[in-house]
């Protein structure tokens, strides 16, 4: 199908992006990747009479470590993520989550912005932010705010960002030396969408688990951050039984429906197994980092 009538900007920096969704409001849509827009448009689920294409604003594609934060701009690609040495080296969570992104030529195109604001329950990188801790850094016309990611994924393809607004950064907070994490994704095959996804980072403090951050994927109405499981492992001794809880706890958070990829019990007993390998993998890997 074809999408309906629209008219395409060009914005060449920032500030005239911005002054672009001003003047549209909440008929205008930003362009990234377009990999969820594009689709979204020819299926007639989403008929915006203004796009205005960020790709080539300059400074929105940088990837680094300022002021205790890894900052990655909103239009930084699944496959630049993945290629990352910083990130290689100090954030396996969502290192381990990059490539795992859909396929090739989504990753080539799909960014970190488009993909948090698109918000889909199945998306792989919400979990992982949950998991880092991560704010989501919006820019307007009042002006620019900071949220949590809890506070920015708000419901099913529904964010926190107002009419006027867009995503122009992500912040992680940088880990300690002995932290780890990973992101376990069950597909029916390579390419696909998540029937579960787990993200887990953990930090180690005096041989105790410090900060535990666990997110899920395709297991509720949006990425779920598993709150008792993060708080089960926060000061626990690190070990099958403290793991053991924290896949329980998460397990009982998830709120999964049946689908083509599976029934409610399956998925929810994936998350209680991804859970329990990932706090382990994790665990060992902040373990050899320190
Ligand atoms: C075949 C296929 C398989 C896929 N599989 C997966 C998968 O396994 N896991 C996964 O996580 N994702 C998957 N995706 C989605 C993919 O990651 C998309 O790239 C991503 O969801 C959207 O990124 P984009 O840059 O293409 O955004 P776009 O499609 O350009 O935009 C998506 C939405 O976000 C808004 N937006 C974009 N950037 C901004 C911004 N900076 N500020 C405010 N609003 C913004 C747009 O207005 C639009 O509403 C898949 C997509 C396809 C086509």
């Amino acid at each position: 199908m074809l999408p309906s009538r629209f008219e395409y900007h060009r914005a060449g920096t920032l500030d005239e992006a911005l002054s672009l969704l001003a003047t549209h409001g909440d008929e205008a849509k930003v362009l990234a990747g377009g990999q969820s827009l594009i689709p979204m448009m020819k299926l007639r689920f989403a008929y915006p009479g203004h796009l205005v294409d960020v790709n080539h604003v300059d400074g929105l594609d940088r990837i680094e470590e300022r002021d205790g934060m890894l900052c990655i701009g909103a239009l930084v690609r699944h496959n630049h993520l993945a290629a990352n040495e910083i990130i290689k080296a100090r954030y396996p969570t969502i290192a381990s989550a990059a490539p795992q992104i859909a396929d090739p030529l989504v990753r080539n195109l799909g960014s970190i912005g488009g993909s948090l604001a698109h918000a889909d329950p199945a998306g792989d990188l919400g979990s992982v932010m949950l998991a880092m801790g991560a704010s989501a850094v919006l820019r307007g016309g009042g002006g620019e705010r900071v949220l949590p990611m809890s506070e920015f994924l708000l419901d099913t393809f529904t964010t926190a960002i107002a009419p006027g607004e867009m995503l122009t950064e992500v912040r992680v907070p940088i880990p300690p030396a002995r932290s780890g994490g990973t992101y376990l994704k069950l597909e029916r095959k390579v390419g696909d969408w998540a029937t579960v996804g787990v993200a887990v980072a953990l930090e180690l403090s005096n041989g105790r688990i410090g900060r535990a951050g666990i997110g899920l994927t395709g297991v509720g109405l949006k990425n779920l951050e598993a709150s008792d499981a993060e708080a089960s492992l926060a000061g626990a001794t690190p070990g099958e039984d403290a793991f053991a809880e924290a896949g329980r706890l998460a397990a009982a958070a998830a709120n999964p429906v049946a689908d083509v990829r599976g029934t409610v019990e399956y998925k929810r007993h994936m998350v209680d197994v991804y859970v329990r390998r990932g706090s382990a993998h994790a665990f060992e890997t902040a373990r050899r980092a320190g």
